[in-house]
């Protein structure tokens, strides 16, 4: 096993009526800055709930922040917020909501001129202070309520980059399933493949005899096999949406990534699919996975045949075989979610193969995977192997 340092400060209150206990979390006296999406809080009585238990506080809302949430927008915010004085803020809705007042929270303070550093210059321009804030999570994904990381997208430039601070840690995260009832099939099948690849980008990687890790990873892959479809077939089934919910932060809070090697190529290469032709988050994570994994069979050949077994139950064959068929069961996983798995499925071509490859170049994005050896060459190799 590896070195590690974990610190997970965040504190989550789980279950049925817990919008409730922000009566108890949210600072007394504080200037409340509310943060949501669209308006799908408005829908399912969330926003409801949460006024009402912030009925002793000031609030001031700022709705309308995006899915692959805008610079451009949550920079209204900020603005709001200096000049309202907030010294609270509390994001309502999904991991858009969360990953945008992230970035809400640590602009706020940012005293370098533009924030935008925080992601295109992060190597000198780190989050030094942060405004604090609280999550209500509507929608079990992308691990952000129990995480300090966030993934904002400059629409002028087409960029769609992430930044992570220790002050970026929600100070709690409400996390109560009912409010999940209202989620549409597609951001459920979106969830789950999200949550599923956070997992593979922390395990599939290479072994360090690291078997409490390995498990607690097959566990959550395990229970998202199990309990997603019944969440598809049934939004309104409280234990399935409870274990989903659950999976999907314990997916990416840190815990997996204890003393492991991580990947996050998928990730990183997923981003400027969803920069360049919107596509939704999880279903670039499904275009690309597949393909990384054939890419990289031979250096993730062990783990490959482990999660084979322990997941898939694939035990017949030789090893190429073994691992083929494995990365098959993945591929038929995500596409009985009704995600597809390919390229030409989102009607995207070489040209953009060619301008991701370019992008990486100009920006220096390379030695990525956890071996620090997929390069533009191999990033175009990899996606050339979705079309
Ligand atoms: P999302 O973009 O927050 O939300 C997707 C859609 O679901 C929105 O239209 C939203 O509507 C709707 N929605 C949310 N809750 C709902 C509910 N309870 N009922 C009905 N509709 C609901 O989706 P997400 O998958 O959570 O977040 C994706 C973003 O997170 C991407 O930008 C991705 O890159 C990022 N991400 C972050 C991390 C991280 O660690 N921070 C990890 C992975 C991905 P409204 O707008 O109307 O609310
Ligand atoms: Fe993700």
């Amino acid at each position: 096993m590896n070195n590690f340092k974990f610190y997970n400060p965040v504190k989550i209150i789980f279950g049925k009526g817990q919008i409730a206990e922000l009566a108890n979390e949210v600072p007394k006296g504080a200037r409340v800055l509310m943060t949501y999406g669209g308006g799908s809080i408005k829908k399912n009585g969330v926003y409801d709930q949460v006024l009402a238990a912030l009925s002793n506080n000031t609030v001031v809302e700022f709705g309308g922040i995006e899915p692959n949430p805008h610079y451009e927008t949550l920079m209204k915010a900020v603005k709001l917020g200096q000049e309202q004085n907030i010294d609270f803020i509390l994001s309502v809705g999904g991991g858009s909501v969360l990953d945008g007042t992230k970035f809400i929270a640590a602009a706020m303070k940012f005293e370098h001129g533009d924030p935008w550093k925080l992601l295109s210059e992060k190597a000198t321009y780190k989050a030094t202070a942060a405004v604090p804030f609280g999550a209500v999570l509507t929608l079990p994904a992308t691990g952000s309520e129990m995480n300090s990381g966030a993934v904002i997208t400059r629409v002028e430039t087409k960029e769609k980059l992430s930044f992570g601070s220790p002050f970026t840690f929600p100070r709690f995260s409400v996390l109560d399933p009912e409010t999940c009832f209202t989620l549409p099939p597609r951001q459920i099948s979106n969830g789950i493949a999200d949550a599923f690849t956070h997992v593979m980008e922390q395990y599939l990687t290479y072994p360090v005899n690291a078997p409490l890790q390995d498990r607690i990873a097959e566990g959550i892959l395990l229970t998202l096999i199990e309990e997603g479809p019944k969440v598809l077939k049934n939004p309104s089934d409280y234990d399935a949406m409870a274990n989903f919910m659950w999976s999907a932060t314990m997916a990416l809070n840190g815990l997996i990534s204890t003393g492991v090697p991580a990947d996050w190529a998928t990730h990183m290469i997923g981003h400027e699919l969803t920069a360049l032709h919107g596509i939704d988050h999880a279903r670039t994570l499904a275009i690309v996975l597949p393909s990384l994994l054939r890419y990289k069979s031979e250096a993730k050949k062990e783990k490959l045949l482990q999660y084979g077994e322990r997941i898939w139950n694939i035990t017949e064959g030789n090893e190429a075989e073994r691992i083929e068929a494995t990365v098959q069961a993945t591929v038929n996983f995500f596409e009985s979610l009704e995600i597809p798995t390919k390229l030409k499925d989102y009607d995207v071509n070489r040209d953009t193969i060619k301008e991701i490859v370019d992008r990486f170049q100009k920006r220096g994005v390379k030695n990525l995977g956890e071996r620090a050896d997929i390069q533009a060459e191999d990033v175009e190799k990899i996606l050339e192997m979705s079309l």
